[in-house]
């Protein structure tokens, strides 16, 4: 197997270059033409020699997902993409488009065009994966229900949203936001992930902003503390879904090794060190902690830390019998947060006509 030009970043890819005789000039244009032209392949590097183009697709790969599946959600709203890897491993990348209804303020030297209103009013997000399977093996989770494969690498991870980004190029549309939400357990394959991370926000290719990338963990304590102490911009999201070890033992094996005070008390520091807020994920599962006490004690455990929560309607996985808190109990359940001051958001389902929704990414596996 080839390595993926996508694993380098651009030092890396400099010091190839040069060490096969070639300037450094030579990486950046490489490097440009892949992250700020959308060019797929050597073929299009237009301003490169024939024979450096060569080079270049004989050593490396540049196209390590095929699209095995297009999967379209009937409002038109989200696309499933089922990508296969080099070793034939599967994983699952979403792009959600959320359309807002608020007109853009137009400036008197702004030309008023179709496309600056579909800018504007359109929201690109793409969800990716980080592993194929998970290890954690949350109980209502469809990735941690079949299992851990492997972990992505880095050039893996990126091609996800190059390859979403020159989709909606082509339509004249940009990409807003990257959650690494998908398939997988970013914090189990953290260097692979921040890598991704910089060679995606490096300036001189891409340049995405960390800001508009949220990485969300179930809550690994050790690499918590490493990303506070890294000062990264990226946001940080942490899947709770209780307050309380008893109720979040049953539903997340990982609590017995990072009960929840370690997580806490690793979130707070977070908090405090970074200056910036938190995002809780909360999924509200009937019966099990959408009550009025699980409210109540949620607020007492996130009083006084700057933070947001996110309440997710449970979505059916195969393996789960739990069912989703009905539309009552969760604005109940809201209610209790609104009272104590702790913003609360209610996440839109979306895509789950095909399998898209938190939780349901689980690409079947030929082994
Ligand atoms: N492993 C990471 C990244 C996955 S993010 C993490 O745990 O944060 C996916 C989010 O969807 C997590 O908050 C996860 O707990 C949540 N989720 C998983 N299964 C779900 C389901 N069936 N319904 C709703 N949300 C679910």
């Amino acid at each position: 197997m080839k390595p993926i030009i996508y694993d380098l970043n651009l030092k890396e890819l400099t010091d190839l270059i040069t060490e096969s005789g070639k300037s450094a000039y030579h990486a950046k244009q490489i490097w440009q033409m892949i992250y700020r032209q959308s060019a797929e392949d050597p073929s299009e590097f237009s301003n490169l020699s024939e024979d450096l183009r060569q080079k270049l697709s004989d050593r490396f790969c540049f196209k390590p997902l095929s699209v095995e599946k297009d999967l379209k959600s009937a409002d038109g709203q989200t696309n499933k993409f089922l990508f296969r890897l080099q070793d034939d491993r599967k994983i699952e990348t979403v792009l959600i488009r959320y359309t807002s209804l608020r007109f853009p303020t137009i400036n008197s030297n702004d030309t008023m065009t179709e496309s600056v209103l579909k800018l504007e009013r359109e929201r690109n997000t793409v969800c990716i994966s980080t592993q194929v399977g998970c290890p954690m093996n949350c109980a209502f989770c469809a990735t941690g229900q079949m299992g851990f494969i492997r972990s992505l690498s880095a050039g893996e991870i990126v091609a996800q949203v190059v390859f979403v980004s020159r989709l909606l190029k082509s339509k004249g549309l940009k990409l807003g936001n990257i959650v690494v939400m998908g398939m997988g357990e970013p914090f189990y394959n953290y260097d692979a992930v921040m890598k991704a991370v910089d060679i995606l926000c490096d300036p001189k290719g891409m340049g995405f902003s960390e800001r508009k990338i949220t990485i969300s963990t179930v809550g690994i304590v050790p690499r918590i503390e490493q990303f506070t102490a890294e000062k990264h911009q990226v946001n940080l999201a942490v899947s709770l879904h209780a307050p309380s070890n008893a109720v979040r033992d049953q539903i997340i094996p990982a609590n017995k090794k990072y009960p929840l005070e370690s997580l806490l008390e690793a979130c707070r520091n977070y908090t405090e060190k970074t200056e910036r807020r938190i995002l809780f994920e909360y999924t509200l599962i009937h019966g099990l902690n959408d009550d009025y006490e699980n409210a109540d004690l949620l607020c007492r455990r996130l009083k006084g830390m700057p933070c947001q929560v996110n309440l997710i309607p449970l979505n059916d996985t195969k393996k789960y019998e739990g069912s989703g808190a009905d539309q009552d109990r969760l604005q109940s359940f809201k209610s209790v947060l609104d009272k104590n001051g702790i913003p609360c958001t209610v996440r839109l389902k979306r895509g789950i006509d095909i399998d898209a929704g938190c939780g349901q990414l689980a690409a079947e596996q030929s082994s």
